[in-house]
């Protein structure tokens, strides 16, 4: 069975965000646990997570996939942005346990001229001191596409912010198909290469979530602009691939394209139709 969902709106709270996944045919989602903007997290109703964890459970959803604010900088050259970025990180990963085992995704940040192993080295301790033996939480590091300073978009750069990660088993990796392919990752002609360099670098058991979608830029292109699946330079085809790969198509996937509920209900649609 296809492992899907999409990005869903928390304004109306998890049990709202279980419901519409379910009309749409998703066994999952994906969220922003705050506003990206304004920071301000909603405050956590234990009664609305109680019958979400009751719908989930029914429903047997797979895990669903929190989003840190994309607007954050871990890796700073600011110590007060950098400070914000291990508050909101400390308040989320607290959030989170309201509905355990669940995943958390961040992008590591912008060295902002600092350098790759300098920003590198501050990921890694930020993820030191924000992450605790007793959560059950894994936090997932987004592969990116390299735009302006970046870090991420290389998975030896990933390796190595978790390389320096003392709670190992509390990190993964969410692969974005818009981000590596304008990273430079070619899964449209190789993907089998791309899979097996993941795998020699990374290690393929670390790898926990898919972001699924198409870019409006082509090949290496550093840009990251989701397309709608099939409307962009990935197109149908190659997707199709990557969900049916023998070593991904187990693994959720988060489309995150440019689209409103219906927009979202046909693609996952469209996919459960390619899916093998
Ligand atoms: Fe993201
Ligand atoms: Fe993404
Ligand atoms: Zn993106």
């Amino acid at each position: 069975m296809l492992n899907i969902g999409c990005h869903l709106s928390a304004s109306e709270g998890y049990v709202a965000m279980a419901k519409q996944a379910i009309e749409i045919g998703a066994n999952t989602f994906q969220f922003f646990t705050r506003n990206p903007r304004g920071f301000k997290a909603k405050d956590i109703d234990e009664q609305d997570v109680k019958e979400f964890l009751e719908i989930i459970k029914e429903k047997k959803f797979v895990k669903i996939l929190a989003h840190a604010p994309y607007t954050l900088n871990p890796c700073s050259a600011d110590k007060r942005v950098r400070d914000l970025a291990k508050e909101i990180f400390i308040d989320d990963l607290k959030r989170m346990e309201y509905t355990p085992g669940n995943m958390y995704n961040f992008h590591p940040g912008s060295h902002v001229g600092q350098g790759v192993d300098t920003g590198i080295k501050i990921i890694s301790e930020t993820l030191n001191e924000v992450l605790k033996k007793e959560q059950t939480t894994t936090v997932l590091l987004e592969t990116m596409s390299g735009k302006g300073s970046e870090i991420g978009s290389k998975f030896e750069e990933l390796k190595q912010i978790m390389d320096s990660v003392e709670l190992k088993d509390k990190v993964g990796v969410c692969l974005d198909t818009c981000h590596i392919y304008d990273g430079g990752y070619d899964i449209v002609n190789n993907l089998d290469a791309v899979i097996k360099e993941f795998d020699n670098i990374i290690g393929l058991e670390k790898l926990k979530a898919i972001h699924l979608n198409d870019t409006k830029n082509p090949f290496s292109s550093h840009k990251d602009r989701h397309e709608k699946i099939g409307e962009g330079h990935l197109g149908l085809d190659a997707i199709s691939k990557v969900i049916n790969h023998p070593k991904l198509k187990k693994l959720p996937f988060y489309l995150e394209t440019p689209n409103e509920i219906e927009g979202y209900a046909k693609e996952i649609k469209m996919l459960k139709e390619v899916y093998k």
